[in-house]
C-alpha cells in the first residue's frame, strides 16, 4: 500500500463528517469519542496505525467487523477494491452507509449481523479489520482469510486487549504478531467476553 498516500488521506479526511451532536466539535482530537448506543470510534492516530498494519492492496477485498461510524470504513475503502462491513446495530450501519455514500465511495458493502460469523458468501477476503475486541480468536475469520491474507484484531480480556496481526501464508499456516496493548468495546456474540449471548 502506499503509505504516504494514506496519510494524506488521513489529514484530508473530516473526522466530525463521522460524529453527532457535541461530539463534532472535538473531532480534531486525538482520541476515542462516543457514537451512541455505547460505542466509541477509536482514536485517529490508532485507526491510522491499524490501517498501515492490515496494508490493503488496490485490488484487495476487505471484510471490516465492526462498521461503528464509518471512519475506519473511509480508510479501507479509499485503499482498496472492495470492502464488505458487517455491524450489528442497524441504526449505526444505516448511518453510515449514509455518510459514505454522500462522500461518494460505491466499493462498500454493509450488512448488519454478527461479524464474528464473517461474510462467508462474500469471502475468502485478502484483508480483515476487526475493530471490536474479541475474547479470542474467531475461527470462522481465520476459516474466511484468503492464502497470503492478513487480520487486525484486538484480542484479550475487557481492559486491555492485544493488537494481534494473523497472517496467512501460501501453505494456509497462520503466523501471529502481537503489537502492544489497547482498548477496545466487546465483540459482542460467541466470541465477546461473556461467550454465547
Ligand atoms: N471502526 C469503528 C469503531 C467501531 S466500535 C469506527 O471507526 O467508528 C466497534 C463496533 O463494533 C460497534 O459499532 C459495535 O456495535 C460493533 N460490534 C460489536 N460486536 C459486533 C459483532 N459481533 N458483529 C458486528 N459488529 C459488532
Amino acid at each position: 500500500m502506499d503509505f504516504e498516500a494514506l496519510k494524506r488521506y488521513y489529514a484530508e479526511l473530516d473526522r466530525s463528517l463521522f460524529l453527532d451532536g457535541p461530539e463534532k466539535a472535538l473531532a480534531g482530537r486525538d482520541s476515542p469519542l462516543p457514537i451512541g448506543f455505547g460505542q466509541t470510534i477509536s482514536q485517529p492516530s490508532l485507526v491510522l496505525e491499524m490501517t498501515r498494519l492490515l496494508a490493503p492492496e488496490p485490488d484487495s477485498r476487505v471484510l471490516e467487523v465492526g462498521t461503528g461510524s464509518g471512519y475506519q470504513t473511509a480508510l479501507l475503502a479509499r485503499f482498496s477494491d472492495q470492502v464488505y462491513t458487517l455491524e450489528r446495530i442497524p441504526e449505526l450501519s444505516r448511518k453510515a452507509e449514509d455518510r459514505l455514500t454522500e462522500l461518494g465511495f460505491t466499493n462498500i458493502h454493509y450488512k448488519i449481523g454478527d461479524g464474528s460469523l464473517g461474510w462467508p458468501q462474500e469471502g475468502p477476503f485478502d484483508r480483515i479489520m476487526v475493530t471490536a475486541a474479541a475474547g479470542r480468536k474467531p475461527e470462522q475469520l481465520l476459516a474466511q482469510l484468503a492464502l497470503g491474507g492478513r487480520i487486525v484484531i484486538p484480542v484479550g480480556p475487557r481492559y486491555m486487549q492485544d493488537l494481534l496481526v494473523l497472517s496467512k501464508d501460501d501453505k494456509g499456516r497462520i503466523m501471529e504478531r502481537k503489537l502492544g496493548a489497547v482498548r477496545f468495546v466487546e465483540m459482542v456474540g460467541p466470541y465477546g467476553w461473556g461467550g454465547e449471548k
